[in-house]
């Protein structure tokens, strides 16, 4: 029976996110409609305007999917060993630019890491792109994120922690829920995506909050020896 409601809260799970998705993409895609019947009538000033509007909501849509064609299984499913350190330096040049532009400096500690996790490389990636991007957008008028990576007995630690605004307790819970956002441009879907990632990967990721004072989040990932 305890299968058979683990089988019944994964499908009530699917129903949430699939009456999500159907939310998100109707808004956008309503909003398209309603500009398409305008640009009949339009002048010519009016069509360039509601062009731009148009071309932002199919942005919009192309974001959403985007994000969530991460969780789709790559055409092989390619787990094998790599060092996350690794992984982690190229993510790093790879939003280097974006932290700069934000005043907001990285830095890495990692010098001790000897621990290889057995992982499906482009995932692991986008799971650290997601959790350093909050970290950049955490802090608005810039400040340091620091990154530590070291081993543990079973695998190794990653601790990403920001000066940002940080998150209340009783918001804490909703982080990793679908579609939940705090921004004004934001999907809430790059946790939720994350949080699945890790679990896929039989990780742990954690966060660890103060108001003001900054994010700590921690994945957990077991060694490939294992
Ligand atoms: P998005 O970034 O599109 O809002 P996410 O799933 O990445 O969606 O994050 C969900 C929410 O969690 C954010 O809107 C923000 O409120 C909160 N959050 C996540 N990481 C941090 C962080 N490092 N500092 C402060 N808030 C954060
Ligand atoms: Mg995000």
């Amino acid at each position: 029976t305890e299968e058979l409601l683990r089988k019944t809260e994964k499908l009530h799970v699917a129903g949430q996110l699939a009456a999500g998705i159907a939310h998100e993409i109707r808004n956008p895609l309503t909003a398209l409609k309603g500009f398409v019947k305008l640009m009949c009538h339009a002048n010519e000033e009016s069509k360039l305007r509601y062009y731009h509007i148009m071309q932002e909501e199919f942005n919009r849509i192309e974001l959403i999917l985007g994000e969530l064609l991460i969780l789709a299984k790559p055409q092989a499913v390619a787990y094998m060993p790599h060092d996350p350190v690794t992984i982690l330096e190229e993510v790093i040049q790879l939003l280097n630019t974006e932290a700069i532009m934000n005043n907001v400096e990285i830095v890495l500690i990692a010098n001790t890491i000897h621990s290889f996790v057995n992982c499906e490389r482009n995932q692991i990636k986008q799971v650290f792109v997601n959790v350093i991007k909050n970290a950049i957008e955490a802090m608005p008028s810039g400040g340091i994120l620091t990154i530590t990576a070291y081993n543990q007995a079973n695998g190794v630690n990653l601790q990403f922690v920001d000066q940002g605004q940080g998150i209340s307790e009783d918001r804490l819970p909703r982080i990793g829920e679908p579609f939940y956002t705090t921004k004004e441009k934001g999907t809430g879907l790059g946790m939720m995506v994350s949080f699945t990632i890790i679990e896929e990967h039989h990780g742990v990721i954690r966060y660890q909050s103060k108001l003001g004072v900054g994010t700590t989040v921690s994945i957990q990932l077991p060694s490939s020896a294992q």
